[in-house]
């Protein structure tokens, strides 16, 4: 559909699945017109709703409803739209989507309709993700900042490092051009500082856009550690209620259970592990193998440990055996039982924190904690970032850095244009201009149906 030709029409259900007072039905392309006027009898005043029947040609009516019609190009996908606002039940949905496909129209592919809004130049690229990511948003943060991407705000400010990155070429390029002032046109302190300048801007939207990729994709936090220990129950005294199974016997969480919080905002995945111990039952040793994955994987462990036995042989067993990656905290937990105060600190081991599951003390030590192991800020004005655009900053970022090196050490400006024009590139993969359609396929392909 990316190449020549005219499009197809597509429609959808563009409400959930189930049961609602209202259901619609999305049709966007060229023969919405006709199936208008098939259906309704004539083509609805534009951007006006209309209550009418929706009567299929063959069969007769099938519901009674709203009308809603956006002509070409003032729409979502900038060509025809129809939109039927019918009764939510599944049956009427798929009646009148049946007529409708049997009137030209074929069914939207996941995505589709953001997908030629997109290649209509109606919104770019991130801000089509931004959608996705506005209603899959778990927290009121995450929401509002997926609507401050959808409104540009992401957008804008690379455009703005891109209007930059274009400027100096243009000045690096014309120094090329002359082959015998290109040293002095080199040397210029404008150039040094526009470089310079562009890359405090670049690093500014890079601290947004990891902030806002925490507040999309949040972190995820293992606890590990002997059974009996208390695993199960800081899982519960973080997630706010009883979710995981607390017993006296040693061994009950046999698989990983996961659980998602919400600190400031920020989504943290939780994984509460099997104890990890030598063990002969089978189950519990699928149980043992699925936490290493999980450790395996994490951004954070915490290694828990029941501070009336304190660091013992089965822990430092652990500790050797964690990769080097993730960061890591021990809990000593049941500080209730010990007598000991809450507090935070640095161990032989390495940084420490006493809590006790059962009575709370000390939870805000370890949520902080793990808020700053993220660089979590949970600053008002966020907007919403994914992990490709992340990459593709970080990348853009090195071009920039090898620009002013090859700027500075050799004054070469051939290569200095060459940095530069990659680091647009890299910035153009975030805003689609310069995007494979692979990866556009597969990034709308993950969106849902009717959207
Ligand atoms: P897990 O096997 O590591 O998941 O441990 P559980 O969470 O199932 O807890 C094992 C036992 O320790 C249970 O009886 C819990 O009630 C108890 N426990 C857990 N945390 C605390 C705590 O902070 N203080 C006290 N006194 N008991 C705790």
């Amino acid at each position: 559909m990316r190449g020549k030709g005219a499009p197809e029409t597509i429609a959808a259900v563009a409400t959930p699945p189930g049961r609602g007072g209202i259901g619609i039905i999305r049709i966007s392309g060229p023969q919405v017109a006709e199936i208008a006027t098939a259906l309704l009898g004539a083509i609805p005043r534009p951007r006006q709703a209309v209550y009418q029947s929706f009567r299929d040609p063959g069969d007769g009516p099938i519901d009674t409803g709203i009308a809603l019609y956006f002509p070409a190009p003032g729409s979502f996908t900038g060509e025809d739209i129809l939109e039927l606002h019918g009764h939510g039940g599944p049956v009427v949905m798929d009646m009148l989507l049946a007529s409708v496909m049997h009137l030209g129209a074929r069914a939207a592919r996941p995505g589709e309709f953001s997908e030629r809004a997109f290649l209509n130049g109606k919104l770019d690229l991130a801000q089509a993700e931004a959608i996705a990511d506005l209603i899959e948003s778990d927290t009121q943060q995450a929401a509002r900042s997926a609507h401050r991407s959808l409104q540009g705000q992401f957008s804008r400010q690379v455009h703005t490092l891109t209007d930059g990155l274009t400027e100096l070429r243009a000045y690096v390029e014309a120094a090329i051009d002359f082959p015998d002032e290109e040293v002095d046109f080199l040397s210029h302190s404008d150039l040094e500082a526009g470089i310079e300048r562009v890359s405090t801007q670049l690093e500014a939207i890079l601290a947004g856009a990891y902030q806002g990729a925490l507040l999309r994709d949040g972190m995820s936090v293992v606890i590990a550690g002997r059974p009996n220990v208390g695993k199960s129950s800081l899982l519960n005294a973080l997630a706010g209620h009883d979710s995981a199974i607390v017993t006296e016997v040693p061994g009950t969480t046999r698989d990983v259970l996961r659980e998602r919080i919400q600190l400031d905002g920020m989504p943290v995945h939780i994984l509460d592990t099997a104890g990890l111990r030598d063990t002969q039952d089978q189950v519990e040793k699928l149980g043992i193998q699925r936490a290493w994955d999980a450790i395996a994987d994490a951004d954070a462990i915490l290694l828990v440990l029941d501070d009336q036995h304190g660091l013992g042989e089965g822990e430092r067993v652990i500790l050797e055996r964690l990769p080097e990656a993730p960061e890591r905290l021990i809990v000593h937990n049941k500080i209730d039982l010990t007598g000991r105060e809450p507090s935070l600190g640095e161990e032989p081991w390495g940084e420490a924190v006493y809590v006790s599951a059962r009575t709370g003390a000390g939870m805000d030590l370890l949520t902080d904690h793990l808020k700053g192991i993220m660089g979590f800020t949970g600053e008002a004005g966020t907007f919403i970032a994914r992990r490709r655009h992340l990459e593709a900053l970080r990348a853009a970022r090195q071009c920039v850095a090898a620009a002013y090196g090859h700027l500075l050490v050799e004054r070469a400006g051939e290569l200095v244009a060459e940095d530069l024009r990659q680091a647009q590139q890299h910035l153009g993969e975030i805003t689609g201009e310069l995007t494979s359609d692979d990866l556009l396929g597969r990034i709308f392909a993950t969106f849902c149906i009717g959207k």
